[in-house]
């Protein structure tokens, strides 16, 4: 008897947390959740290959998490015009 474990990997890149010095595992949009409860959650965008910066108010308790993974156009397939030097 087989699983079917499909369904699951269709889900893409599930959701995982990630803290200030990790690299950005894909460009998107981010939830930022701040330590001390010093500042609202809110969204940012981080592009892949970069680094989750520490917090200037909690230092590296600020926790993000992916919440849209949207790959930066010129990177994409379909609008990618630049020569591999650019
Ligand atoms: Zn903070």
């Amino acid at each position: 008897m087989k699983t079917d474990f499909s369904e699951e990997a269709e889900e893409g890149i599930l959701a995982e947390i990630f803290e200030p010095g990790d690299q950005v595992p894909a460009s998107g949009v981010y939830k930022a959740s701040h330590g001390r409860q010093h500042l609202v959650s809110h969204y940012v965008t981080a592009l892949f290959g970069e680094t989750f910066p520490s917090c200037l108010g909690c230092s590296d308790q600020v926790r993000f998490e992916l919440a849209l993974s949207a790959v930066y156009v010129h990177a994409h397939a379909q609008f990618s015009r630049l020569g591999p030097d650019a």
